[in-house]
């Protein structure tokens, strides 16, 4: 009995050799019927005897390479046709160019096999791809996704590069960046006082200058990396000066996995976290072996593998590790195109290697580090950028702005929200502009344009400026309504839970900072449930870099004192005795650098959250109790009073590790308290503090030893890099907060 099935597919499947594959499974099996793509996926029609057309569906679900992946099959019973053969339908059926935009991908394993293989005609060749991995998203000028829409619109394809390009049964059929030595883009080193050396050689070159130790900007797949041999400290200590860098954690590139084993201990998350077509940088327990300088007073390291063929070439020439870090000066945009770099990375860099496939937009590397239970994205870019978020209310035409730090943007398509890369802090002029590239990149690759903007509550954030000057309707989102909404919306977490939202600042509907938060997460009503106990903070933005005015600030709310080694400290302490230009605050972050401060002699942070890594690296496991932590009220609401640990933590003579370890565990444990008063199953874990790994560890590890349910981060990073998605959520649901 022969049958025909129409099967509309969802997932993964659109620039990823999906149609190919699909081609030469019906062939094999000698089914016929065609597939083409979708406004949604792809589309297929099959037909043959019914048993076949079972085996058939789930070998396609189950042998689809990555980094395809199908989501679900919609199946209907039509007509048999009686044709013969398979074939495959293109763009005049494409639909809607909305489809989907691929984010870049490391090389496959197949590619990578070519790569090494001598006899193979890429041999060596940097540029290597296929449909299921290379560049995408960095070269696509507009969709549809085609090579004349990219970067590689200027190179002629070979005739061998073309028959692959159009054989179905090739895995090169329609890989858009598809190129060979013959046809397709070239190296070039330069170096100051030298003549440029082209195609093969150069890797040879930038290799020796890396041996010797020297600076070298490579144009990577987002733009340009700085490297420098990262077994050599004087080497590493120079890239932070001239990158004028001073602390701030550097990652580094390792060559393999093996290697990978050997610089980092990894849980098996975290090592399928590296190894993914993604790439990203993940931070591990450092095993040592690397230049002090990389991540100072840090017992964790960002590594990451090779993200693109020439990076695994020049990793293969190398029997060290490398700093790779993006090739910019700290706080700017990373470089993207060739001369450009050459000007703005000259003081920083000893030699250039680069190539002549041009980059459209700048994509940072992204950073996923295990929280609790599971891995998160940290920053959300190179690998990831830019994923369509599925939401049922999303209309087209709404861009979220994003927060201040850790800038970022998301745009609605019609029931999905996309979100797009890291922007970074929008301190300077060239970050500001680059977020609104991104809103009209966004909007462009969905075919839409801007109707309505959402921006943070506070209304001196860069973002919201821009926001306001977009020319649309513009909707404030309180800034800790919108991480509990990003985390309710990316893990699907049911109604009724509570949203613990932690971190550093974020403007609060009563003028004051909130920080500290519980929301109680129904419908479309985000109810502040409770807070951490507030107390005064002196200095604005300063209280952020300069942890002593926190610490000053709780000392004065507890009625204590204690000498701070700082030369502002008298004078931070004189005005809160006065209290008049002294805001309240009831932000959890602040909490961790005034303990920072107070115990650990930390009072300024040299990058965000420098003063709390510290506290949380200064941990060691103990059996010790928690420090006491208490639930009062403040009218009806719970007030978690953290007033009795930072007593018992002064008062109490012993050793950092445990203060530490206590501190974390008496949080832990407050989170509890507020979860047992409110008797709510579910509780989701958001906001910066949570990229602690101690605090997210114990949290769920209490959450659940108590009944509770926690949920944590996954692809949307915990920290305000998840501020955009979660803008976007609340105004596409219509959530409002309720204070009362
Ligand atoms: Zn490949
Ligand atoms: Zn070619
Ligand atoms: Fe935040």
């Amino acid at each position: 009995m022969i049958a025909r099935r129409r099967l509309s597919v969802q997932g993964q499947v659109q620039g990823v050799g999906f149609r190919p594959f699909v081609f030469v499974l019906a062939e094999e099996m000698g089914l016929t019927g065609f597939v083409l793509n979708s406004a949604q996926g792809a589309e297929i029609e099959i037909e043959g005897r019914a048993p076949d057309l079972d085996a058939f569906v789930s070998k396609l679900v189950a042998e689809l390479p990555p980094p395809g992946h199908v989501a679900s099959i919609e199946t209907e019973e039509i007509p048999s046709q009686g044709g013969t053969g398979f074939s495959i339908g293109y763009s005049a059926e494409e639909g809607p160019k909305s489809a989907v935009v691929l984010p870049d991908l490391a090389p496959c394993a197949a590619c990578l096999r070519e790569l090494t293989d001598p006899a193979d005609r890429r041999f060596g060749y940097p540029f290597i791809n296929c449909t299921h991995c290379g560049p995408r998203y960095s070269i696509i000028r507009q969709l549809p996704y085609d090579r004349p829409y990219t970067t590689m619109a200027p190179f002629e394809m070979c005739p061998d590069c073309r028959a692959e390009y159009t054989d179905p049964r090739d895995r090169r059929f329609h890989a858009q960046p598809v190129a060979c030595p013959v046809c397709g883009p070239r190296l070039e080193f330069v170096k100051a006082g030298e003549a440029h050396v082209l195609g093969p050689e150069a890797l040879e070159r930038a290799a020796q200058a890396l041996e010797q130790g020297l600076i070298l900007a490579l144009m990577g797949v987002g733009g340009f990396h700085l490297m420098v041999r990262a077994d050599d400290d004087v080497a590493v200590r120079r890239l932070r000066d001239r990158k004028r860098r001073e602390a701030k954690p550097l990652a580094v590139m390792v060559r393999d996995a093996d290697s990978a084993r050997a610089y980092a201990e990894w849980s098996e998350v975290e090592f399928a976290a590296l190894t993914s077509p993604a790439a990203p940088i993940v931070i591990a327990r450092s095993r040592g072996g690397l230049a002090p300088s990389i991540a100072p007073g840090n017992p964790n390291v960002g590594l990451m593998l090779p993200s693109s063929p020439l990076h695994h070439l020049l990793m293969q020439r190398l029997d060290f590790p490398v700093v790779a870090t993006s090739g910019n000066l700290s706080d700017e945009p990373i470089c993207i195109e060739n001369g450009e770099a050459r000007v703005r990375l000259a003081g920083v860099a000893d030699a250039f290697l680069m190539h002549d496939r041009k980059i459209v937009r700048p994509i940072d590397d992204s950073v996923c580090r295990q929280l609790g239970e599971d891995v998160a994205i940290l920053r959300r870019a190179r690998g990831y950028a830019p994923t369509p978020f599925p939401c049922a209310e999303a209309q087209p035409g709404l861009a979220a702005f994003g927060p201040h730090m850790k800038g970022s943007v998301a745009v609605c398509g019609s029931g999905k929200i996309v979100v797009g890369q890291h922007v970074g802090d929008l301190d300077t002029v060239s970050a500001r502009h680059r977020l609104k590239e991104e809103v009209d990149d966004l909007l462009k690759l969905q075919e839409t344009n801007l109707t309505r903007a959402a921006h943070d509550l506070h209304p001196d954030y860069a973002s919201t400026l821009l926001a306001h000057a977009a020319g649309v309707p513009t909707f404030a989102v309180q800034h800790h309504v919108a991480h509990a909404a990003a985390l309710g919306a990316e893990r699907g977490i049911a109604d009724p839970w509570l949203a613990v939202v932690w971190d550093g600042t974020g403007l609060g509907t009563d003028g004051t900072i909130w920080g500290g938060e519980f929301f109680l997460m129904e419908g479309k009503t985000a109810r502040r449930v409770g807070h951490l106990r507030p107390f005064r903070l002196v200095g604005g933005d300063a209280a952020a870099r300069q942890g002593f005015r926190a610490a000053l600030g709780v000392l004065h709310e507890l009625g204590l004192s204690a000498k701070l080694d700082h030369p502002q400290a008298s004078a931070v302490a004189n005005v809160l005795k006065g209290e008049s230009r002294a805001i309240q605050t009831t932000s959890a972050g602040r909490l961790f650098d005034a303990v920072s401060s107070l115990r650990a002699g930390i009072h300024e942070s040299r990058f965000e959250g420098e003063a709390a890594m510290h506290w949380e690296f200064l941990a060691a496991e103990s059996t010790a109790e928690p420090y006491p932590i208490t639930l009062s009220s403040q009218g009806t609401k719970p007030v978690l009073d953290w007033g009795p640990m930072i007593a018992a933590l002064l008062a109490q003579d012993e050793s950092l590790s445990q203060a530490s370890w206590r501190f974390h565990a008496a949080l832990a444990s407050g989170i509890v308290q507020v979860a047992r008063a409110l008797g709510v199953e579910r509780v989701g874990l958001t906001g910066g503090c949570f990229q602690n790994q101690l605090l997210a560890r114990l949290a769920c590890q209490e959450l659940r030893g108590a009944g509770f349910t926690p949920f944590e981060h996954r692809e949307i990073p915990p920290n305000d890099g998840g501020i955009a998605f979660g803008q976007a959520v609340v105004i596409s649901k219509g959530i409002t907060l309720v204070d009362d």
